[in-house]
């Protein structure tokens, strides 16, 4: 029986996390979010943790009253999250926390000497030589849980070792805005953003793909998972999303993994790995979906996938710069504050700002995040 500690327990990746280790009957340590009190507070009866924690410390304080019932020992803030990753008893800490500030736990667990499975790709964009180098220093082992990395790292199963990898092709389904012009994405809303062809996942990074960054975030985590070149990245559209990415060796042999669009299959085969069990994801029926469609990105009307290109290849403190301006513009689009076309072009205007460095500590990462953060409120009047 495998034990985990699970951070970002209430959101989508974290609930059907639980539904897998529900399934499988494995034993959660401990649960972590941010403010979520009642949901945590069902985790809690149905799972009995050793710990569980809150970002937000009054959320934390009336969830200490709510469970005082149980053994589930109550923590708060980022230490209280921190903790739950690194210190409770859980052999693998899947981390789902959205965006950044998921950093900090993953480091923090990874010196525990914690396996991960890693949906939170903002971790590795913003700190991937950190992750990196700390993950090869304890001989930890990162497991994607993202569903394109997952599909590579099942590609590259067979493959003792990366030296005939050629290209990776990741695909993306290309978003509720697939074939707009900017003329058309200069008016859309909200509500059309969120509106998602094949994945129901939580706000920011629906956002994400709708802007295509997403893709950009995917396109420098595989960079970091699987120690290639941004170069050796393409990216395709398919609408269908039921091949989940490829990989192409030298001798042009291309090798995919397909499925139904369901998280929870990504999700299982981190915690199973290397172990395969039946899982929840419907059994593919190529008969039933007929056609596989593939196009071309749009990188002119969505410029995020190379505004991420370019800032891995810049290197430094660039990847996390881009990825904290997203945040807080995808934010402020979400606050009803700024326009669809504002997210790429604030992104562009505030990392032109930064003062990027080759080697970077983890201080300077937190600093760039507050420093890009303030650039893009400021570029929008915000
Ligand atoms: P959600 O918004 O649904 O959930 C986010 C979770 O993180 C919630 O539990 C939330 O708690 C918690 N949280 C938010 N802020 C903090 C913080 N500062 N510190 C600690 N916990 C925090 O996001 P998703 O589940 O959709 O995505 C999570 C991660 O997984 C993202 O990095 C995303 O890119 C990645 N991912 C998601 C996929 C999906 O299908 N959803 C697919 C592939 C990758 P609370 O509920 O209390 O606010
Ligand atoms: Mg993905």
């Amino acid at each position: 029986m495998k034990t985990i500690n699970l951070l970002g327990s209430t959101g989508s990746i974290g609930v059907q996390a639980l539904d897998v280790t529900r399934a499988r009957g494995y034993k959660i340590e401990a649960l972590a979010a941010f403010s979520d009190v009642e949901k945590i507070e069902q985790q809690i009866r149905e799972f009995k943790p050793q710990y569980a924690a809150l970002v937000d410390e009054k959320a934390a304080a009336d969830l200490k009253i709510r469970v005082k019932d149980t053994s589930t020992k109550v923590l708060s803030g980022v230490e209280g999250v921190t903790a739950c990753g690194a210190e409770a008893k859980g052999e693998i800490t899947l981390n789902s926390v959205v965006g950044m500030a998921g950093l900090g736990p993953t480091l923090a667990a990874i010196e525990a000497g914690k396996t991960i499975a890693l949906a939170n790709k903002e971790t590795l964009v913003a700190g991937g030589r950190l992750v990196t180098d700390a993950a090869k220093k304890k001989n930890v082992s990162i497991l994607p849980v993202d569903s394109e990395h997952s599909a590579i790292f099942q590609c590259l199963l067979g493959s003792p070792s990366n030296k005939a990898l050629k290209r990776i092709i990741l695909t993306a389904s290309g978003g509720p805005f697939f074939g707009k012009t900017k003329e058309e994405l200069s008016n859309v809303t909200l509500k059309d953003a969120l509106k998602h062809p094949s994945w129901s996942m939580g706000q920011k990074i629906t956002i994400d793909s709708a802007t295509m960054f997403n893709k950009g975030l995917e396109l420098i985590e595989a960079v970091w998972l699987f120690s290639v070149s941004p170069d050796m990245i393409d990216i395709v559209v398919h609408r269908e999303s039921i091949v989940h990415s490829l990989i192409e060796y030298d001798d042009n042999s291309v090798i995919a993994q397909l499925g139904h669009p369901d998280m929870r299959l990504p999700i299982q085969f981190a915690l199973t790995y290397p172990e395969r069990y039946e899982s929840p994801e419907k059994q593919l029926d190529l008969w039933e979906v007929g056609n596989l469609t593939f196009y071309k990105p749009d990188y002119e009307n969505f410029p995020c996938m190379d505004i991420c290109k370019n800032a891995i290849k810049s290197g430094g403190l660039m990847p996390a710069a881009v990825n904290c301006a997203n945040e807080e513009a995808n934010l402020l689009f979400r606050q009803d504050k700024i326009s669809f076309n504002d997210i790429p072009r604030l992104i562009i205007e505030a990392s032109e700002k930064l003062q990027n460095k080759e080697d970077y500590v983890l201080q300077d990462v937190y600093d760039t995040d507050i420093f890009m953060r303030e650039t893009v409120r400021e570029l929008a009047h915000c």
